[in-house]
Protein backbone atom coordinates (compact mmCIF):
# COMPACT_ATOMS: atom_id res chain seq x y z
CA UNK A 1 0.00 0.00 0.00
CA UNK A 2 1.07 3.11 -0.99
CA UNK A 3 -0.12 6.71 0.75
CA UNK A 4 -0.47 9.12 -1.90
CA UNK A 5 1.30 12.17 0.32
CA UNK A 6 -0.48 15.13 -0.78
CA UNK A 7 2.27 17.98 0.53
CA UNK A 8 4.75 16.28 -1.72
CA UNK A 9 2.05 15.96 -4.62
CA UNK A 10 1.56 19.90 -3.92
CA UNK A 11 4.98 20.65 -4.11
CA UNK A 12 5.47 18.71 -7.28
CA UNK A 13 2.81 21.16 -8.79
CA UNK A 14 3.82 24.12 -7.77
CA UNK A 15 7.01 23.54 -8.89
CA UNK A 16 5.95 22.89 -12.26
CA UNK A 17 3.83 25.94 -12.22
CA UNK A 18 6.29 28.25 -11.12
CA UNK A 19 8.39 27.23 -14.43
CA UNK A 20 5.36 28.13 -16.10
CA UNK A 21 4.59 31.07 -14.73
CA UNK A 22 8.36 31.97 -15.13
CA UNK A 23 7.98 31.25 -18.78
CA UNK A 24 5.02 33.26 -19.65
CA UNK A 25 6.81 36.27 -17.62
CA UNK A 26 9.44 35.82 -20.08
CA UNK A 27 6.83 35.22 -23.20
CA UNK A 28 4.34 38.14 -22.04
CA UNK A 29 6.92 40.50 -19.44
CA UNK A 30 3.50 39.95 -16.77
CA UNK A 31 2.37 37.65 -14.60
CA UNK A 32 -0.90 36.33 -13.32
CA UNK A 33 -2.61 38.88 -11.15
CA UNK A 34 -5.51 36.84 -8.65
CA UNK A 35 -7.95 39.23 -6.48
CA UNK A 36 -9.29 37.43 -3.70
CA UNK A 37 -12.49 38.96 -1.95
CA UNK A 38 -13.80 38.27 1.56
CA UNK A 39 -16.87 39.95 2.84
CA UNK A 40 -16.80 40.22 6.69
CA UNK A 41 -13.63 39.03 8.75
CA UNK A 42 -14.19 35.38 8.63
CA UNK A 43 -11.21 33.72 10.76
CA UNK A 44 -11.29 31.04 8.67
CA UNK A 45 -11.32 32.18 5.72
CA UNK A 46 -8.11 35.42 6.37
CA UNK A 47 -6.34 31.93 7.42
CA UNK A 48 -6.93 30.15 3.80
CA UNK A 49 -6.07 33.60 2.00
CA UNK A 50 -3.19 33.30 3.82
CA UNK A 51 -2.09 30.17 2.61
CA UNK A 52 -3.16 31.22 -0.47
CA UNK A 53 -0.93 33.78 -0.67
CA UNK A 54 2.58 32.04 0.45
CA UNK A 55 1.81 29.33 -2.44
CA UNK A 56 0.98 32.14 -4.56
CA UNK A 57 4.41 34.13 -3.82
CA UNK A 58 6.31 30.74 -4.20
CA UNK A 59 4.80 30.40 -7.93
CA UNK A 60 5.27 33.84 -8.73
CA UNK A 61 1.72 34.84 -8.87
CA UNK A 62 0.35 38.16 -8.33
CA UNK A 63 -2.09 37.81 -5.12
CA UNK A 64 -4.03 40.74 -3.63
CA UNK A 65 -6.56 40.51 -0.72
CA UNK A 66 -9.57 42.42 -0.36
CA UNK A 67 -11.79 42.84 2.48
CA UNK A 68 -15.15 43.84 2.09
CA UNK A 69 -17.08 45.45 5.62
CA UNK A 70 -19.93 42.53 6.01
CA UNK A 71 -22.83 44.91 5.90
CA UNK A 72 -22.33 45.68 1.94
CA UNK A 73 -25.84 45.37 0.22
CA UNK A 74 -25.41 42.43 -2.18
CA UNK A 75 -25.90 45.25 -5.11
CA UNK A 76 -23.60 47.35 -3.81
CA UNK A 77 -21.04 44.22 -3.80
CA UNK A 78 -22.13 43.11 -7.47
CA UNK A 79 -20.33 46.64 -8.81
CA UNK A 80 -17.24 45.64 -6.88
CA UNK A 81 -17.39 42.19 -8.88
CA UNK A 82 -18.03 44.41 -11.77
CA UNK A 83 -15.71 46.47 -11.38
CA UNK A 84 -12.78 43.21 -10.58
CA UNK A 85 -14.20 42.04 -14.42
CA UNK A 86 -13.44 44.92 -15.87
CA UNK A 87 -10.21 45.59 -14.77
CA UNK A 88 -7.95 44.38 -17.35
CA UNK A 89 -4.85 44.04 -15.01
CA UNK A 90 -7.10 41.03 -13.08
CA UNK A 91 -6.75 38.00 -14.17
CA UNK A 92 -8.60 35.66 -11.51
CA UNK A 93 -11.24 36.17 -9.02
CA UNK A 94 -12.35 34.71 -5.72
CA UNK A 95 -15.18 35.38 -3.76
CA UNK A 96 -14.32 33.73 -0.11
CA UNK A 97 -16.89 31.80 1.65
CA UNK A 98 -19.12 31.92 4.42
CA UNK A 99 -20.56 34.93 2.50
CA UNK A 100 -22.96 36.92 5.00
CA UNK A 101 -26.69 35.68 5.42
CA UNK A 102 -28.64 38.86 3.52
CA UNK A 103 -26.77 37.27 0.34
CA UNK A 104 -27.85 34.82 -1.97
CA UNK A 105 -24.79 32.57 -2.94
CA UNK A 106 -26.75 31.13 -6.07
CA UNK A 107 -26.58 34.16 -7.68
CA UNK A 108 -23.12 35.43 -6.05
CA UNK A 109 -21.31 32.66 -7.59
CA UNK A 110 -22.04 34.50 -10.83
CA UNK A 111 -21.00 37.35 -10.48
CA UNK A 112 -17.51 36.47 -11.33
CA UNK A 113 -17.13 36.63 -15.23
CA UNK A 114 -16.57 33.15 -16.24
CA UNK A 115 -13.49 34.27 -17.93
CA UNK A 116 -11.66 35.32 -14.41
CA UNK A 117 -13.55 32.37 -12.06
CA UNK A 118 -10.75 31.14 -10.58
CA UNK A 119 -12.76 28.64 -8.94
CA UNK A 120 -14.49 27.15 -11.90
CA UNK A 121 -17.98 27.25 -10.15
CA UNK A 122 -19.44 29.87 -12.50
CA UNK A 123 -22.61 28.03 -14.18
CA UNK A 124 -21.33 29.05 -17.69
CA UNK A 125 -17.66 27.18 -16.92
CA UNK A 126 -19.37 24.12 -15.24
CA UNK A 127 -21.14 23.77 -18.79
CA UNK A 128 -17.90 24.55 -20.62
CA UNK A 129 -16.52 21.78 -18.44
CA UNK A 130 -19.21 19.22 -19.05
CA UNK A 131 -18.02 19.55 -22.96
CA UNK A 132 -14.78 19.53 -22.55
CA UNK A 133 -14.15 23.05 -23.69
CA UNK A 134 -12.31 24.99 -20.81
CA UNK A 135 -9.09 24.40 -18.43
CA UNK A 136 -10.51 25.93 -15.45
CA UNK A 137 -11.94 23.48 -13.54
CA UNK A 138 -13.40 23.43 -9.73
CA UNK A 139 -10.24 22.73 -7.37
CA UNK A 140 -11.07 19.82 -5.54
CA UNK A 141 -12.08 17.51 -8.12
CA UNK A 142 -8.84 19.10 -9.75
CA UNK A 143 -7.23 17.42 -6.83
CA UNK A 144 -9.04 14.48 -7.02
CA UNK A 145 -7.93 13.80 -10.20
CA UNK A 146 -4.29 15.33 -10.01
CA UNK A 147 -3.71 12.46 -7.03
CA UNK A 148 -5.15 10.11 -9.60
CA UNK A 149 -2.76 11.25 -12.49
CA UNK A 150 -0.14 10.63 -9.72
CA UNK A 151 -0.62 6.66 -9.28
CA UNK A 152 -0.26 6.50 -12.70
CA UNK A 153 -3.33 4.37 -13.36
CA UNK A 154 -5.31 4.67 -16.53
CA UNK A 155 -9.18 5.43 -15.71
CA UNK A 156 -10.07 3.86 -18.89
CA UNK A 157 -12.62 1.14 -18.30
CA UNK A 158 -12.22 1.60 -14.27
CA UNK A 159 -15.23 0.92 -12.01
CA UNK A 160 -15.01 4.11 -9.92
CA UNK A 161 -17.50 5.05 -7.39
CA UNK A 162 -17.91 8.38 -6.32
CA UNK A 163 -19.35 8.89 -2.79
CA UNK A 164 -21.26 12.40 -2.16
CA UNK A 165 -22.79 14.23 -5.42
CA UNK A 166 -22.31 18.02 -4.33
CA UNK A 167 -22.05 20.83 -6.78
CA UNK A 168 -18.49 21.83 -5.67
CA UNK A 169 -17.44 18.38 -5.30
CA UNK A 170 -18.84 15.10 -6.44
CA UNK A 171 -21.03 16.35 -9.43
CA UNK A 172 -18.10 18.22 -11.53
CA UNK A 173 -15.36 15.04 -10.40
CA UNK A 174 -18.33 12.42 -11.81
CA UNK A 175 -17.76 14.22 -14.68
CA UNK A 176 -14.02 14.06 -14.91
CA UNK A 177 -13.91 10.72 -14.54
CA UNK A 178 -16.45 10.36 -16.87
CA UNK A 179 -14.25 11.97 -19.96
CA UNK A 180 -11.44 9.69 -19.05
CA UNK A 181 -13.68 6.86 -19.80
CA UNK A 182 -13.71 5.74 -16.69
CA UNK A 183 -17.39 3.74 -15.41
CA UNK A 184 -18.41 5.89 -12.78
CA UNK A 185 -21.03 5.16 -10.39
CA UNK A 186 -22.17 8.02 -7.73
CA UNK A 187 -23.56 7.03 -4.42
CA UNK A 188 -25.63 9.75 -2.45
CA UNK A 189 -27.55 9.85 0.92
CA UNK A 190 -30.31 7.62 -0.46
CA UNK A 191 -28.00 5.13 -1.81
CA UNK A 192 -26.68 4.54 2.31
CA UNK A 193 -30.74 4.69 2.83
CA UNK A 194 -31.42 2.01 0.69
CA UNK A 195 -28.40 -0.04 2.67
CA UNK A 196 -26.43 -0.32 -1.24
CA UNK A 197 -23.75 1.96 -0.12
CA UNK A 198 -21.37 -1.43 0.61
CA UNK A 199 -22.00 -3.00 -2.65
CA UNK A 200 -21.29 -0.48 -4.46
CA UNK A 201 -18.09 0.65 -2.72
CA UNK A 202 -16.92 -3.01 -2.38
CA UNK A 203 -17.11 -3.40 -6.34
CA UNK A 204 -15.31 -0.32 -6.62
CA UNK A 205 -11.41 -0.13 -8.26
CA UNK A 206 -11.83 3.93 -7.36
CA UNK A 207 -13.59 4.65 -4.39
CA UNK A 208 -13.61 8.97 -3.68
CA UNK A 209 -15.47 9.76 -1.03
CA UNK A 210 -16.97 13.14 0.06
CA UNK A 211 -19.35 13.10 2.46
CA UNK A 212 -18.30 14.47 5.96
CA UNK A 213 -19.57 11.75 7.73
CA UNK A 214 -16.05 10.35 10.18
CA UNK A 215 -16.13 6.30 9.33
CA UNK A 216 -19.05 6.24 6.37
CA UNK A 217 -16.78 3.76 4.53
CA UNK A 218 -15.74 0.92 6.38
CA UNK A 219 -12.20 -0.44 5.45
CA UNK A 220 -13.67 -3.51 5.33
CA UNK A 221 -15.69 -2.76 2.44
CA UNK A 222 -12.93 -2.01 0.44
CA UNK A 223 -11.70 -4.09 -2.97
CA UNK A 224 -8.63 -5.81 -1.86
CA UNK A 225 -5.74 -3.14 -4.21
CA UNK A 226 -8.63 -0.40 -5.07
CA UNK A 227 -7.26 3.03 -5.05
CA UNK A 228 -8.97 5.03 -2.40
CA UNK A 229 -9.27 8.80 -2.23
CA UNK A 230 -10.74 10.45 0.87
CA UNK A 231 -12.48 14.20 -0.03
CA UNK A 232 -14.28 14.40 3.84
CA UNK A 233 -12.87 16.69 6.20
CA UNK A 234 -14.47 15.88 9.94
CA UNK A 235 -13.27 17.01 13.75
CA UNK A 236 -13.88 14.05 15.81
CA UNK A 237 -12.27 14.30 19.43
CA UNK A 238 -10.10 17.35 18.30
CA UNK A 239 -8.42 15.61 15.41
CA UNK A 240 -9.30 15.73 11.97
CA UNK A 241 -10.06 12.57 10.00
CA UNK A 242 -11.84 11.77 6.98
CA UNK A 243 -14.75 9.75 6.00
CA UNK A 244 -13.26 6.08 5.31
CA UNK A 245 -11.60 4.39 8.34
CA UNK A 246 -8.24 4.77 7.39
CA UNK A 247 -6.32 1.72 9.16
CA UNK A 248 -8.46 -0.74 8.07
CA UNK A 249 -8.66 0.72 4.56
CA UNK A 250 -5.08 0.92 4.59
CA UNK A 251 -4.78 -3.08 5.20
CA UNK A 252 -6.87 -3.25 1.33
CA UNK A 253 -6.12 -0.82 -0.40
CA UNK A 254 -3.07 0.17 -3.61
CA UNK A 255 -3.36 3.96 -2.56
CA UNK A 256 -4.70 6.07 -0.04
CA UNK A 257 -4.97 9.30 0.73
CA UNK A 258 -4.41 10.32 4.51
CA UNK A 259 -6.21 12.78 6.02
CA UNK A 260 -5.10 15.55 6.94
CA UNK A 261 -2.36 15.83 3.84
CA UNK A 262 -4.22 14.21 1.39
CA UNK A 263 -6.75 16.48 -0.55
CA UNK A 264 -6.64 19.32 0.69
CA UNK A 265 -2.69 20.70 0.02
CA UNK A 266 -3.68 19.95 -3.92
CA UNK A 267 -6.50 21.77 -3.59
CA UNK A 268 -4.66 25.28 -2.94
CA UNK A 269 -2.27 24.38 -5.62
CA UNK A 270 -5.43 23.74 -8.08
CA UNK A 271 -6.63 27.18 -7.56
CA UNK A 272 -3.51 28.78 -8.79
CA UNK A 273 -3.29 26.26 -12.23
CA UNK A 274 -6.63 27.84 -13.09
CA UNK A 275 -5.46 31.54 -12.38
CA UNK A 276 -2.66 30.77 -14.88
CA UNK A 277 -4.87 29.01 -17.25
CA UNK A 278 -7.15 31.94 -17.00
CA UNK A 279 -4.11 34.59 -17.17
CA UNK A 280 -3.17 32.04 -20.40
CA UNK A 281 -6.47 32.38 -22.12
CA UNK A 282 -6.89 36.15 -21.65
CA UNK A 283 -3.75 36.05 -23.60
CA UNK A 284 -4.27 33.82 -26.15
CA UNK A 285 -1.41 31.28 -25.20
CA UNK A 286 -1.97 28.01 -26.04
P1 LIG B 1 -21.88 18.69 1.00
O1 LIG B 1 -22.46 18.65 2.36
O2 LIG B 1 -22.24 19.79 0.06
O3 LIG B 1 -22.20 17.31 0.25
C1 LIG B 1 -22.13 16.09 0.93
C2 LIG B 1 -22.63 15.00 0.01
O4 LIG B 1 -22.63 13.78 0.72
C3 LIG B 1 -24.03 15.22 -0.49
O5 LIG B 1 -24.06 14.93 -1.86
C4 LIG B 1 -24.87 14.22 0.30
O6 LIG B 1 -25.95 13.69 -0.41
C5 LIG B 1 -23.87 13.11 0.53
N1 LIG B 1 -24.21 12.34 1.70
C6 LIG B 1 -24.63 12.77 2.92
N2 LIG B 1 -24.80 11.75 3.77
C7 LIG B 1 -24.50 10.63 3.07
C8 LIG B 1 -24.49 9.26 3.39
N3 LIG B 1 -24.84 8.82 4.60
N4 LIG B 1 -24.14 8.39 2.43
C9 LIG B 1 -23.80 8.80 1.19
N5 LIG B 1 -23.77 10.10 0.83
C10 LIG B 1 -24.12 11.00 1.75
O7 LIG B 1 -20.30 18.62 1.21
P2 LIG B 1 -19.07 18.98 0.21
O8 LIG B 1 -19.19 18.22 -1.05
O9 LIG B 1 -18.89 20.44 0.17
O10 LIG B 1 -17.86 18.40 1.08
C11 LIG B 1 -17.80 17.01 1.40
C12 LIG B 1 -16.68 16.79 2.38
O11 LIG B 1 -15.45 17.14 1.75
C13 LIG B 1 -16.74 17.64 3.65
O12 LIG B 1 -16.21 16.90 4.72
C14 LIG B 1 -15.84 18.83 3.34
O13 LIG B 1 -15.30 19.40 4.51
C15 LIG B 1 -14.78 18.15 2.52
N6 LIG B 1 -14.09 19.03 1.59
C16 LIG B 1 -12.74 18.91 1.49
C17 LIG B 1 -12.02 19.68 0.62
C18 LIG B 1 -10.55 19.50 0.50
O14 LIG B 1 -9.88 20.26 -0.19
N7 LIG B 1 -9.98 18.46 1.12
C19 LIG B 1 -12.66 20.72 -0.20
C20 LIG B 1 -14.11 20.69 -0.13
C21 LIG B 1 -14.79 19.87 0.75
P3 LIG B 1 -27.39 14.41 -0.38
O15 LIG B 1 -27.19 15.77 -0.97
O16 LIG B 1 -28.20 13.51 -1.24
O17 LIG B 1 -27.81 14.47 1.06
Amino acid sequence: MKILDGKILAQNVKDELRKEVFSLKAKTGSVPVLKNVIVGDDHASCAYANSQKKVAEYIGIDYALEIIPRDIAQNDFEEVIKRLNADKRVNGIMIHKPLPEHFDYSEVANYVDMAKDLEGINVANIGRMILGETKIIPCTPASVMEHLRSTGIDLRGREVVVVGHSTIVGKPLSLLLLRQMATVTVCHVATSESGKLVDHVSRADIVVVAVGSPALIKGEWIKEGAVVIDVGINRVDGKIVGDVEFESASQKASFITPVPGGVGPVTVVMLMRNGIEAFKAQNRIV
